[in-house]
């Protein structure tokens, strides 16, 4: 078993497959371009931030403790292409190529920043923050104390930077092109989170794009068509995309999102070809549709089913709700399922109710604010998506909608679900509860104004 990609998916897929087969009947190479496996790249702004110390327990295994298991995880080894026919992939380690054929083969080459042609882009100063080591080297430039920093987009990527470069005193500046942060949330969501990016001191600037980047030797500004910001140290948060050259090259079969295509053992059509994370595309349990997702929650599960079907098992992945979570200082942000954005083209009729409440009884110490937006079909009352922006104990609740969109739940079918209460975790009336009885009883009018 070859596998291409030593992070999430890819070895937990090598780790799947070493429980169910022992290295008398497999043999398992990973090949890591990187310096690092299994590492956990959600905790790298923390760790630019100072929050985490020290990198080191990020990483979650490392080669060493991979070979205790039989495992053989190379790392600095690029993998170059794989060859379908001949079953060999060439990879390239300290400037030599040599060939690894495989019976099985995984794909797990993870996600690639976006980088639009700007000038200036590759100046020194200017970091991406993907792998272990851009974490790394963010937090060195951050110890060096930079005068002033711009990030660059205002996704979670760009949001958690500014968090770290706020939290270490740079004073930051953040450009979106966007009318909001956070664009995978509707816009009356994102200006809450907009507004508590400015809160923390930030300096937002949104609807303008950076045209170049300055400097001569390193970076000295940012400008846009607005303005021209001062700047020694930038962070790009463009977004990204599924890493599939490789893929591609090979003459691999990519979906329509540009993903890899998998089934839901996660096998893709050619002959002993898997392949797990952000490479591949999965379907939407709300929209049925193929979608490319970026997160660690659904890499990992995915090399899990791919290890254990190459283990000789049988395990399936259904599907993904985009479920996620993020925070700006004190302001978390949660979605799951659909925004009304993507559900637009979908051609779905829908109601939308928004709710403010508190995260605890409104009398108890520390009861903070929280906004909940919960999306439905029209006639059914089917739960489409769900969004939270709030203040600590606000985000994760956002699992509970996911838990009910991944069930097909109808929200006047969630309106008596049994959740828990005290006054230091929530109002008797839990937000999530609020806003679906909201919800529910806007989409029994419809209904009643239908007959
Ligand atoms: C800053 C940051 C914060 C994040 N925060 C969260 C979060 O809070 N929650 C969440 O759910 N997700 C988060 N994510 C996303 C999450 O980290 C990814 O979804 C997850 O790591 C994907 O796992 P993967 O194995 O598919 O890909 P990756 O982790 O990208 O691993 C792919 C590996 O393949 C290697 N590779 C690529 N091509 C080759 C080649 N040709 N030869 C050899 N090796 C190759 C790469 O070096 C890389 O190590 C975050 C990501 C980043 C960057």
């Amino acid at each position: 078993m070859v596998v291409v990609g030593g992070d999430a998916a890819g070895m937990s897929a090598a780790s799947q497959a070493r429980r169910r087969r022992d290295a008398d009947d497999l043999e398992i190479v990973a090949f890591e371009r990187g310096g690092h496996t299994s590492y956990s790249a959600c905790g790298l702004p923390y760790y630019a931030g100072d929050v985490v110390k020290d990198w080191r327990p990020l990483v979650a295994r490392t080669p060493a403790q991979f070979a205790e298991r039989d495992i053989d995880a190379r790392t600095r080894h690029e993998v170059e292409a794989i060859d379908l026919r001949s079953r060999r992939v060439r990879d390239l380690a300290a400037g030599r190529s040599s060939e690894e054929p495989w019976d099985v083969l995984v794909v797990a080459t993870g996600a690639e920043p976006l980088r639009p042609p700007i000038p200036g882009i590759d100046l020194p100063g200017v970091h991406g923050l993907s792998v272990l080591q851009d974490g790394i080297d963010l937090r060195e430039a951050v110890d060096a104390g930079p005068r002033r920093a711009v990030v660059v987009g205002g996704g979670d990527i760009g949001l958690e930077a500014a968090e770290a470069l706020v939290n270490r005193g740079v004073p930051t500046a953040l450009v979106e092109a966007g009318p909001q942060v956070m664009g995978r949330i509707d816009p009356d969501m994102g200006a809450l989170v907009s507004q508590a990016v400015r809160d923390v001191g930030v300096e937002l600037h949104t609807e303008e794009k950076v045209e170049a980047i300055e400097g001569d030797g390193g970076v000295r500004a940012v400008r846009t068509a607005a303005r021209t910001l001062e700047a020694d140290l930038v962070v790009l948060g463009l977004g990204t995309r599924p890493a599939v050259g490789l893929a591609r090259a090979a003459g691999m079969t990519l979906g329509p999102s540009g993903a890899i295509a998998v089934n839901p053992r996660m096998r893709t059509p050619h002959e002993g070809v898997w392949a797990a994370g952000d490479c591949v595309e999965a379907r939407h349990v709300v929209s049925g549709l193929p979608v490319n997702y970026h997160l660690g929650t659904i890499a990992n599960k995915q090399g899990r089913v791919c290890g254990i079907n190459i283990g000789g098992g049988y395990a399936t992945f259904p599907g993904v709700a985009g479920t996620a979570v993020s925070k700006i200082c004190d302001v978390e942000v949660a979605r799951t399922g659909l925004s009304e954005a993507e559900l637009r083209p979908l051609g779905l009729e829908w109601e939308s109710a928004t709710v403010d409440s508190t995260t605890r009884a409104g009398y108890f110490p520390g009861a903070a604010p929280i906004r909940t937006k919960v999306l439905a079909e029209r006639r059914s009352g089917r739960l489409l998506g769900a969004q939270i922006v709030g203040r600590e104990g606000a985000a994760k609740r956002i699992d509970v909608f996911a838990t009910a969109i991944w069930n097909g739940m109808a929200v006047d079918e969630m309106v008596n679900l049994d959740l828990s209460y005290a006054p230091p975790f929530s109002p008797v009336w839990d937000p999530v509860l609020i806003a679906v009885r909201k919800l529910s009883e806007q989409v029994e009018r419809t209904l009643r104004d239908c007959l």
